[in-house]
């Protein structure tokens, strides 16, 4: 098509369309594929484990049983049982099951949160750096997202005082992620309290990513509305995903206050209504069954992230905050010269490792590189090696 013909189709899509932002690991991820030699692929944000074979097992005989149909738009009701035991066993939080409804994904759960709780006028404060999908969403819904860039001199740490500035009569909701994607960081109690008080006064709900809530490799591991003061004023939003290696599935769910979860459901019905049947099967096998496998991969991540962690100290220049939780390392790679977009693109072309850039998670991220090691070890050594490779060459 010629770009006088392009420009004409784009005019008549919707304005929201023209908002949206290409994630810049979707954009690496682009550069890296189709790439007929040895790269490193460091900027996956999966685990490199397939799911269990018990869930695919339980999955397939289900499918045979007649788990191929709709189900109730909240999710089958042994699915919310068992994510409401669940979520009071592993990270403290009580949920009824009615409170709680199963989407495609955390993804899903909280892009239908953001239609719920926001619309034009509304704000939403985005701590960065983060997950980039919350600004499209925010976008998305209508609303205006206000990032707020968390200080890098203390690893990213959740300043409350600066978070709770940018709380007002307009903020909708303020998004916490923790364990956080990109930096692995988990947020002091303290700080995420005091925040929570503060969104509460404002009548603005926190909503609480804990997608990486089972993946913590110092402290166990609380949910945020097992310890604020108001734990009804948090939407919390999880999914199995990350935990028992199942992203392909696309299942998750939202917990929280009556009023919000009845809304993303029904809004829910003009989008997808429920998830796959054979996947909330799946999930319910996850949730009920051995939880060896969850171990067996925590344990994993966390060798590598030591690995990682002493690894990047021998480096000179680049440094990272010490991931407390997730499978990512965050990079300080400020000392390079160029952007973090251009570094990414360079440690690509010229040294085959794959990686995401920074300033992809928010302006907090100029400067910095998110490394996944959501890979086996001897991977991440060789493109740790290349990166070190490339340090050496760009400042000795
Ligand atoms: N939240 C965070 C912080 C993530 O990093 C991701 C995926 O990378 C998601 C949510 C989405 O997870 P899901 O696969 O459950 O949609």
């Amino acid at each position: 098509m010629t770009d006088a013909g392009q420009r004409e189709a784009t005019a008549r899509l919707a304005d929201r369309t023209r908002s949206l932002e290409r994630s810049k690991i979707r954009v690496m991820f682009g550069l890296a594929e189709g790439a007929d030699r040895d790269l490193v692929r460091l900027e996956v944000g999966e685990p490199d484990f397939g799911t269990p074979d018990h869930i695919i097992d339980a999955a397939a005989e289900a499918a045979h049983d007649g788990a191929t149909q709709y189900t109730e738009n909240a999710g089958i009701p042994p699915l919310r049982e068992a994510i409401s035991e669940t979520m009071a066993r592993e990270s403290g939080v009580e949920y009824d099951p009615e409170q709680i409804t199963v989407k495609n994904g955390a993804m899903e759960a909280l892009s239908l949160s953001m239609m719920a709780l926001a619309g034009p006028g509304d704000e939403v404060v985005v701590p960065t750096p983060a997950w980039p999908n919350y600004v499209n969403q925010v976008q998305l819904a209508g609303a205006t997202p206000v990032e707020v860039p968390l200080p890098a001199e203390s690893g990213f740490d959740l300043d409350a005082e600066r978070v709770a500035g940018k709380i007002g009569p307009d903020t909708a909701a303020v998004i916490l992620t923790s364990p956080s994607n990109p930096t692995g960081q988990v947020y002091d109690e303290e700080a995420v309290s005091k925040v929570a008080e503060v969104a509460e006064a404002n009548d603005a709900y926190v909503i609480a990513d804990e997608v990486y809530g089972r993946l913590t490799y110092d402290d166990e591991f609380r949910g945020t509305a097992s310890y604020v003061d108001s734990p009804e004023n948090v939407l919390t939003v999880d999914s199995c995903s990350k935990t028992y290696a199942m992203t392909g599935w696309r299942l998750g769910w939202l917990a929280g206050p009556q009023e919000v979860v009845d809304a993303v459901t029904s809004i829910g019905e003009s989008t997808t209504a429920c998830t796959s049947a054979v996947s909330q099967q799946a999930a319910l096998a996850a949730l009920t069954g051995p939880q060896e496998p969850v171990a067996e991969m925590k344990a994993a991540f966390a060798e590598r992230r030591d690995f990682v962690v002493e690894k990047v100290a021998a480096m000179p220049v680049v440094s990272c905050p010490r991931p407390e939780g997730a499978f990512y390392a965050f990079l300080d790679v400020t000392d390079l010269p160029g952007g973090s977009f251009e570094i990414a693109k360079r440690l690509l072309r010229d040294y085959g490792v794959v990686t995401a850039p920074g300033d992809g998670f928010g302006d907090a991220g100029e400067g910095y590189l998110r490394i996944s090691f959501a890979n086996s070890l001897d991977r991440i050594e060789e493109g740790l090696d290349r990166i070190e490779e490339m340090v050496r060459a760009e400042t000795e």
